[in-house]
């Protein structure tokens, strides 16, 4: 069995360990002779799993006691529209649009009232993020909307915008649990686990517990109203339960590790290498400006879209796998989650440099 070094975005690489621990329990987990995958979703021992899950993430996250955390499904893209219909009381609120993934949000509110475009990075493909220390915030908005690190683009906000007091909500679907954070500061915050946390399938959503209520836009079906999830501890229909044993085997991983402290040097470490050679590389650049740049999605490219093409394949044949960067901007894109080893950025580097030189 030979496992490549995989730098897709998304589903991404998971710790080594948490796959062969999952393997070990597949036929029987701990005694109950049957698989996590077969069991109720009401039974005790699935309990403990969902509980102890939720634990994990509160002490990993330091998440206040007046939050809610619901683990969920229909993907980070469902949430474009839950929170608007959940949250948007004065049917206005404003959108930050970093990237493709916040452009689809601040698309998906329109559907439920105005929603305005306080600031965007449009104008130079997204390779940055515009200045939000004083953006024309609507008085009535009912929040502002952010995607924190943009997964297609590689850019991250290193300091949260001034939101002049308005409720915050952040997509941190490719940054989640990398580092760690002050959830005091959000209303909410939520991801798709198959970035950087576990298998496609669930959605965490982590919200200030005044939020949940009623009070939601009219028509609002059951399934997408969070006090409802709230209120069942997610448990209100099958959750999608695997996916959420996993989850858990991933935040005890990062306990081990040490926590989000360590997760933020090591993953600081890893990006330093791969930075510092696009700044001194003759023939790679990295497209983000210097000050947002991502530590966990990394794109690159050489200028030229045949040596672009000629990389991605030559990479591939030498066990770098998913280093094509997305369709909508071309060039490549190393993910570089918490899962992917020092190790494996250090042999990218390397292939790197003797691409370089056959190639000059
Ligand atoms: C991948 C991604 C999404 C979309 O996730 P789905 O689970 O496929 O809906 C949304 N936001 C960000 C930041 C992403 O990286």
């Amino acid at each position: 069995m030979a496992r490549v070094y995989n730098f897709s975005a998304g589903p991404a690489v998971l710790p080594e360990e948490v796959l062969r621990e999952a393997a070990d329990e597949m036929l029987d987990y701990r005694g109950c002779g049957m698989s996590v995958m077969e069991m109720s979703h009401r039974s005790k021992v699935y309990d403990d799993i969902i509980k102890t899950a939720e634990a994990d993430l509160r002490s990993l996250l330091n998440i206040p006691a007046n939050y809610k955390v619901m683990f969920l499904q229909g993907g980070a893209s469902q949430q474009f529209a839950m929170i608007p219909m959940n949250l948007m009381k004065n049917r206005v609120a404003d959108y930050i649009v970093t990237g493709q993934w916040a452009k689809k949000a601040y698309q998906e509110a329109q559907i439920f009232g105005k929603a305005n475009k306080i600031a965007t990075s449009e104008d130079k493909t997204f390779s940055y993020i515009p200045d939000c220390s004083d953006l024309p915030i609507s008085p009535d908005a009912d929040y502002v909307y952010i995607c924190e690190n943009n997964t297609i683009y590689g850019t991250k906000f290193k300091t949260l915008p001034n939101t002049k007091g308005k409720d915050l909500v952040s997509d941190v679907s490719s940054c989640f649990l990398s580092e760690p954070m002050d959830i005091s500061r959000y209303a909410v915050v939520y991801g798709g686990v198959q970035k950087n946390i576990g298998p496609a399938g669930v959605v965490i959503v982590i919200m200030r517990e005044d939020l949940i209520t009623d009070d939601v836009l009219p028509g609002t079906p059951t399934m997408l109203k969070y006090k409802t999830h709230a209120d069942a501890d997610s448990l209100y229909n099958t959750p999608p339960a695997y996916g959420i044993y996993i989850c858990g085997k991933v935040f005890k991983w990062l306990k081990k590790m040490g926590g989000l402290e360590q997760m933020k040097t090591y993953n600081e470490e890893k990006a330093k290498i791969l930075y510092d050679f696009l700044d001194e590389s003759e023939l790679f650049k990295g497209t983000v400006r210097r000050e947002d740049r991502s530590l966990m999605n990394v794109p690159f490219i050489t200028g030229n879209e045949e040596l672009d093409a000629k990389f991605v394949k030559e990479s591939k044949a030498a066990g770098f796998e998913n280093l094509k960067g997305h369709r909508t901007v071309g060039g490549m894109r190393a993910s570089i989650y918490n899962a992917m080893p020092i190790e494996g950025v250090k042999a990218l580097v390397e292939f790197m440099k003797k691409f370089e030189l056959e190639n000059k």
